[in-house]
């Protein structure tokens, strides 16, 4: 996500902010990435830049192009150079994000335009520049496509860039931090999250923005602390306010007193040695002390995550997110690209198992190559699995690349967003199809391959008996189950306090599935947050569920809550929580047996 201007302060920050008196005040957003950072504020410049007007003599104007010209090749020096040093550090994927930056120094109808209106006008290059540039960020904001609209930002993001070259202005860069900050900012580009050198950057917090924005999961990628979608921060904190984030509860604390401040560092100091510690048992397996093994899984949104699920002792990959091999690209991956990745994540976990799951587009997830049209609401609209089958092209080439990386490792497969039977049947269909065609062609894959279906709709959790026949295995993905049973956007702020996954009606509907599932023989796991959350796990073992997977540095918290509880006190509390009405109750009494269980893991 490319990084949108900060809105103008209320007052200077200079001066004003030296002079007034730093209160003490909490603000509270999205939690976007666990940890608790201690530390001042840098706040990213807004980066107006002002560019006087100049005329220019009709002799100089060759030497204004030139000027331009040299502009825009030490900009694309200075892209190619955070590319490579993403790619080395992230992964290709997070590299190829700035190809519509590198796109845009090449369009040339731009660049005439440019050199076109300063042989008209006479003026220096950074003005017609500037004004050019304008118009075009205007054009983009203004279309339709929402993919086309985020471009906006790319291209005001690369022509700061140009303007920076031109003017000679040198930006405050994250990357020239020689003390360790907690960034603020209205919004981050990738070039801002990837200059971030995680000793100087010790955690950030955004205006703007849900658990699952890009700026989100690049910070739990790297372990960063960071909180989002905390409306208005850039207005409220000042250059130097000390700032403690809380990114497993969202909250930011502001100017702390003395009391806050001791309690977040010895918090702190806590969390580290308990991770170090828990990190002990990375190796010993995933079972209850009365001998009820579970498996413990993680989840990776690209394959450079690989060494993270690793380190914290995951025994396989329950969601490998394919979808995100396809965002931030203006063309499709072709198979032989994604048979590279998926063989190499295969051969990497090998023997454990990857769940890979085929594209979840759509929704919040779009690339412009398709051409999809503006939903009202997206996450009710053209995703997953209805577009798979509705664009049959891309899946079948995403699914000949599964299936022939599938000889390299133990892979699963699991379909996203299945609402009915005849999806599943009809997916399915085209899967037998491309094995077909593979024997023709003599290509080899995993014949055994198991194939699962995400319960993420209610209706396919209310006929799951229906859909067991067709399938090896469910995965509760409960970010959208509880979105779609309780009406709650899952990425909108405003009505967050709405999004419970112990409200009873979540408990009950994961009971039925772990129920129903077991009576048709089949095993269940959960790859949403829920399984991830030490309180819930503990009622989510009491029933039953078969395996967990989460984000990489969670895991080692779920296998302690399984390694310390037997099963039948788990039930026990399961008994207890289905006899309370409200996901407030529910949430607080887990959480109490949890902390009665495991003191340990209850310091925050
Ligand atoms: C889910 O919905 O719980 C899930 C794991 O899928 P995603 O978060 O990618 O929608
Ligand atoms: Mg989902």
């Amino acid at each position: 996500m490319a990084r949108r201007r900060t809105p103008p302060r209320p007052e200077s920050s200079s001066g004003a902010g030296a002079a007034r008196e730093r209160k003490s005040f909490e603000l509270r957003g999205v939690p976007a990435s666990p940890g608790v950072a201690i530390g001042r504020a840098f706040l990213l410049d807004s980066e107006e830049i002002s560019i006087p007007k100049q005329a220019v003599p009709a002799a100089a104007i060759p030497q204004e192009i030139a000027r331009f010209e040299e502009a825009l090749a030490q900009t694309r020096k200075e892209i190619e150079g955070i590319q490579s040093k993403i790619s080395k550090e992230l992964g290709l994927e997070h590299a190829e994000i700035f190809n519509a930056h590198l796109m845009f120094l090449e369009d040339r109808v731009f660049i005439e335009e440019v050199i076109g209106h300063l042989k008209e006008q006479q003026v220096n290059v950074e003005h017609v520049f500037s004004e050019v540039l304008s118009k075009y960020v205007l054009a983009f904001s203004k279309v339709e496509d929402e993919y086309m609209r985020d471009r906006a930002s790319d291209v005001e993001d690369v022509g700061r860039r140009i303007l920076r070259n031109l003017t000679g202005l040198k930006r405050r860069s994250l990357a020239d931090l020689s003390q360790p900050v907690v960034v603020v900012a209205y919004d981050l580009s990738p070039s801002d999250t990837a200059t971030m050198h995680r000793q100087h950057v010790i955690g950030f917090i955004t205006d703007i923005g849900g658990r699952t924005s890009h700026t989100a999961i690049m910070a739990k990628s790297l372990e960063i602390p960071a909180v989002v979608g905390l409306e208005g921060a850039t207005q409220r904190i000042y250059p130097d306010d000390q700032l403690i984030v809380d990114g497993a509860s969202g909250k930011v604390i502001v100017n702390p007193d003395a009391d806050a401040l001791k309690h977040y560092e010895g918090l702190k100091r806590k969390l580290e040695t308990l991770d170090r510690e828990l990190l002990q048992v990375k190796d010993l397996p995933a079972e209850t002390p009365d001998g009820v093994r579970v498996h413990l899984l993680a989840n990776i949104e690209f394959p450079e995550e690989i060494p993270s699920v690793i380190a914290h002792g995951a025994e396989g990959i329950g969601l490998y997110r394919t979808e995100f091999f396809y965002l931030n690209r203006s063309d499709l991956p072709t198979e032989e690209e994604q048979f590279e990745a998926y063989r190499h994540v295969a051969k990497a976990m090998a023997p454990h198992p990857v769940i890979i799951r085929t594209i979840d587009l759509g929704g919040d997830k779009f690339m412009s190559e398709l051409k999809v049209p503006r939903e009202m609401n997206p996450f009710l609209g053209w995703r997953a699995i209805r577009f798979c089958l509705a664009r049959p092209d891309i899946f079948k080439v995403q699914l000949r690349a599964i299936l022939r990386a599938s000889v390299f490792g133990k892979f699963r497969m699991m379909y996203p967003m299945i609402s009915g039977l005849e999806e599943l049947v009809a997916a399915n269909k085209i899967l037998e199809e491309m094995k077909e065609e593979l024997r023709r062609e003599g290509k080899q894959f995993d014949p055994e391959m198991e194939v699962g279906a995400m319960i993420e709709v209610p209706s396919a959790a209310l006929i799951l008996d229906l859909l067991a026949k067709h399938v090896k295995f469910f995965s509760i993905g409960t970010n959208d189950l509880i979105q779609y049973s309780l009406a709650v956007d899952r990425v909108n702020e405003k009505i967050a306090y709405l999004y419970e996954p112990a409200h009873p009606a979540i408990l009950r509907l994961i009971r039925q599935i772990i129920q129903v599932a077991h009576e048709n023989n089949l095993w269940v796991g959960m790859c949403g947050e829920m399984a991830g959350e030490p309180a819930l796990a503990l009622l989510l073992l009491g029933m039953g569920l078969d395996s967990f997977s989460m984000s990489p540095a969670n895991v080692p918290k779920i296998k302690q809550v399984i390694r310390s509880v037997p099963t039948f006190k788990a039930k026990e509390v399961v008994k207890e929580a289905f006899r309370l009405s409200t996901g407030r109750e529910v949430e607080s009494y887990a959480r109490a047996r949890l902390c009665e269980l495991i003191p340990e893991l209850c310091e925050s």
